[in-house]
């Protein structure tokens, strides 16, 4: 990864932080960022996928007054395979499923503030005119207007649980359609319900998408696999403002080389494993599991090791890292998913037969 030479921005970066010492400043890390992700607005009868509109207002306002920088996507994807500078604080805003409430309510908003954002959309339901969601116009005049558009799958499916054949067909419509609607087909992707296994991945990318995001959480930085981004997701329970300041203000734990190398388990519970690079003193580092639990973990000098013990349940489950260094959290957050029945699907036998070196 190249890496630049910026003292200015490290030094400014130290002074936001409160750590500005005498000692001669770190060398310039790679670029890094906060993605939020967000769902529906102001649609208060489903609070897991959406944001009051006041509190929508309030991340607004904090953001503006900050000393945050928000960016396009597309912007800060590019600066993160380039290893080229991103401003201290730098955020971008994405938004999944294209519900009408995103033109309705955030658009106008965002735009007032004049702060960029994504839309992730899943063809299907705009093409069958499922209730609630944007129609092709309304998507059409958001891209005009310059809002990224993003691929988030045809019919939204859990893609670990599709065939192969399957996942393929999927993102193929998907592209097709965006080229009829759109004329062209978009660079980004985030996997349905923040779902893939490595071949999804690759698939991904030979459909000519330059990056893809999951719903794990933490700040995205240059050494991160470009296939799994994280996001922290943003709803009712997870928009009040203290969390919205604590996530906006992380700073990336530098996982690299993370085992089990895919997300799908083929063992259940996993021994989770990853190096650091450039990272903060590890001895206070934490890592969470499902439902909060804190997981054993060891740190070696190579490596950092979490054995949860206990299997995870059929679905989606996350652990998170975090530690405190110079009065800034450091956030890594990765998320697996185990076999059996969850949400009415279960992964496709194709994983279970998977290498997990
Ligand atoms: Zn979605």
């Amino acid at each position: 990864m190249l890496r630049m030479t910026q003292p200015q921005i490290t030094i400014w970066s130290a002074a936001l932080a409160g750590v500005l010492t005498l000692a001669a400043p770190a060398a310039a890390e790679s670029p890094s960022a906060v993605v939020l992700m967000y769902h529906r607005f102001g649609e208060n009868s489903i609070p897991s996928t959406n944001i009051r509109l006041e509190q929508l207002d309030a991340h607004i306002a904090y953001l503006k007054d900050g000393g945050f920088s928000v960016l396009p996507l597309a912007d800060v994807v590019t600066a993160l395979q380039a290893g080229s500078a991103l401003p201290p604080k730098s955020v971008a805003i994405t938004i999944d499923d294209a519900y009408a409430s995103v033109a309705r309510e955030a658009w106008p908003r965002f735009k007032r503030s004049g702060f960029p954002f994504t839309v992730f959309v899943a063809t299907k339901a705009v093409d069958d005119r499922e209730r609630g969601i944007m129609s092709w116009d309304q998507i059409r005049a958001l891209a005009d207007d310059g809002v990224g558009i993003g691929g988030h799958g045809h019919a939204h499916a859990h893609m670990p649980a599709l065939s192969l054949e399957a996942v393929r067909a999927d993102l193929a419509t998907m592209n097709r359609r965006f080229v009829d609607e759109l004329g062209a087909k978009p660079t980004l992707f985030a996997y349905p319900f923040g779902e893939t296994g490595e071949i999804e991945k690759q698939f991904v990318r030979e459909a000519g998408y330059v990056a893809a995001f999951g719903s794990n959480s933490g700040p995205v930085y240059g050494e991160a696999d470009m296939f799994f981004l994280p996001r922290f997701a943003l709803n009712e329970n997870y928009g009040a403002m203290d969390r919205f300041k604590l996530v906006t203000n992380t700073l990336p734990l530098r996982a690299v080389d993370v085992r089990p190398r895919s997300s799908v388990l083929a063992v259940n519970p996993p021994i989770v494993s990853f190096r650091v690079v450039d990272g903060p003193e590890l001895k206070q580092l934490s890592c969470f599991g499902p439902n909060g639990t804190r997981l054993p973990l060891s740190i070696g000098a190579d490596r950092v090791t979490v054995s949860p013990g206990k299997a995870f349940p059929p679905g989606r489950s996350r652990v998170n890292c975090t530690v405190r260094a110079a009065g800034r959290w450091h956030w890594w957050g990765h998320e697996m998913i185990a076999g059996g029945v969850s949400e009415g699907v279960a992964v496709h036998p194709r994983h279970l037969t998977a290498s997990d070196e």
